[in-house]
């Protein structure tokens, strides 16, 4: 795999150990976006040998789900994806949990005031209303106009310490251009920004970094963590995007060196609509509760965007985490359903074949969906034949239910078949007993196995070797034994079908 730059100081693997972070609010529960942008840092991380951390920004207290946050450490552990520096399992640039770190965006507001990088505006919520509402009506574009910038400083300072109500302001006079290793160079148009700032109606972005309430913003809690944390690359969706050239100018203002940048395009159906509840954005406990694996789901992730060079595109998170790399599309990234389940089903014969832990979890999962369905068969090992069809018909397995629908009649108590007809009427036995007669007696014979010898290598050397059987009368034999001992259902292979039934239901179902 050739590694081409894709910037001037982007590789698309980092030379060095790239830290890396997911940085959700609890606002909300993982769905596929943010498990995408969970995966594409933690693949990052491990790529190049660094660390992947997580960090709670919960700031904004109002907008906070009870429960979200413990919600989004289930989902993370469900899909593996488990932060080397975090909640709980901590760290050494902890604590993890922006509400805990108040007093250190305290300290870095008040070292840009005092720097002159920032300033304290005392401007009511009365005034910046009457303001934007004017701007508005000129129809000009919203924004501050500095009227606290020229208090002098001790006089700021002296009001603050009064008690006074009052935000901090970054005083951001040009927002730079950066190179985002996944969009190339972008941010504001700088010509345009200067001429504008020449016209009579001057106005400036001055973000708020500190609130009225001594909460920090989102912005100045990111670039503050970001930087603490020793974080080297920001994988993050392109809804921040517009926020990033702010973020850089915070980071000069600091004389910090910014991370490097990547924004992921955006997720869109089939129909190029953006991605919501009603359109399979839907959180990540859905596709867990459907029975989806979470290889089969990191796996769907992960093609959301990233471009690999491989033949085949099945991936467990251990291949992934040797492949990854920052070839990631910059177009709006279609998501379908369809993949989905073609991954599923390979996924399903991955695990069977590792026969491992996860192998064990899903034989697990159907093995409680099938019992929870009731009405099977008296003396049935449920678990066994649950592992049995899962080694014969995993290919074609995508949901717990989907699997048991598909294979019931192997459970039920009471199949359900209908007389049995004949699918030909040229069957050439050379003799003048009827077919139907000549079916169960082949059938019949095929069950005089040994017990010991009852498995599917036995029964597909007697089924190959059906003396003086001629094609067309093999084919009405696998009907008829396929709706003798399934009601005609689809499912694995006729010796399989024998093997997982077992010697006593084969050899009972011959009847008409
Ligand atoms: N807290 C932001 C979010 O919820 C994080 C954005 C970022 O990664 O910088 O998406």
């Amino acid at each position: 795999m050739g590694l081409l730059p894709i910037s001037s100081n982007t590789k698309l693997v980092p030379d060095e150990p790239a830290r890396t972070r997911f940085a959700p609010s609890p606002t909300g529960y993982l769905h596929l976006g943010s498990l995408r942008t969970a995966l594409f840092n933690y693949l990052l991380a491990k790529r190049t040998g660094g660390q992947f951390l997580l960090r709670i920004e919960d700031t904004d207290q109002k907008r906070t789900i009870p429960g979200a946050e413990e919600r989004l450490y289930s989902d993370l552990q469900w899909a593996a994806l488990e932060w080397d520096e975090g909640p709980i399992v901590g760290g050494p640039y902890g604590p993890y949990r922006q509400s805990e770190r108040t007093a250190l965006y305290h300290k870095h507001a008040n070292d840009l005031v005092h720097s002159g990088h920032a300033y304290r505006c005392f401007c009511s919520a009365g005034r910046l209303d009457t303001l934007a509402r004017q701007r508005n009506q000129a129809g000009l574009p919203l924004g501050y106009d500095r009227q606290c910038v020229d208090i002098p400083a001790e006089e700021a300072e002296e009001r603050a310490a009064k008690g006074e109500i009052h935000v901090v302001r970054l005083k951001a006079d040009e927002y730079p251009k950066f190179k985002d290793f996944v969009i190339g160079t972008t941010g504001q148009n700088q010509d345009g920004q200067k001429k504008f700032l020449k016209t009579i109606n001057r106005i400036y972005d001055d973000p708020i970094l500190l609130k009225s309430d001594g909460n920090p913003t989102y912005h100045l809690a990111n670039v503050v963590d970001d930087h603490h944390m020793k974080i080297t690359h920001v994988i993050r969706g392109t809804e921040w995007l517009a926020s990033t050239p702010m973020h850089v100018a915070l980071y000069n203002a600091f004389d910090w060196t910014p991370p490097q940048f990547g924004h992921v395009p955006l997720l869109v159906d089939l129909n190029g609509q953006k991605l919501s509840k009603r359109n399979s954005n839907i959180d990540i406990s859905f596709y867990r509760d459907s029975g989806i694996l979470p290889s089969t789901l990191l796996n769907y992730a992960a093609l959301l965007g990233w471009s690999h060079n491989q033949k085949s595109e099945v991936f467990s998170l251990k291949d992934m985490e040797e492949l990854f790399n920052l070839k990631i599309t910059k177009g709006n990234t279609i998501v379908s359903p369809e993949k989905m389940w073609f991954l599923q089903k390979a996924h399903t014969k991955r695990c069977v074949a590792e026969n491992g832990p996860e192998f064990q979890k899903l034989v697990g999962d159907v093995t409680e969906a099938a019992e929870g369905r009731g009405n099977i068969r008296a003396n049935l090992p449920v678990k066994e034949t649950v592992t049995s069809l899962l080694r014969y018909d995993g290919g074609h397995f995508t949901t717990p239910a989907q699997f048991l629908d598909r294979n019931w009649s192997f459970f039920t108590s009471s199949l359900d078949r209908t007389p049995y007809t004949l699918t030909q009427s040229d069957l050439e036995i050379g003799d003048p007993t009827p077919p139907l007669v000549a079916l169960q007696t082949v059938a019949t014979i095929l069950t005089l196995v040994p017990e010991s010898h009852w498995n599917v290598e036995t029964h597909r050397t007697n089924l190959d070797c059906i003396p003086y059987a001629s094609k067309a009368f093999k084919k009405e034999l696998y009907h008829y034994l396929r709706w003798a001992l399934l009601a005609g259902a689809p499912g694995p292979g006729m010796p399989q079908i024998m093997e997982v039934l077992g010697r006593d239901e084969t050899d009972c179902e011959y009847v008409q």
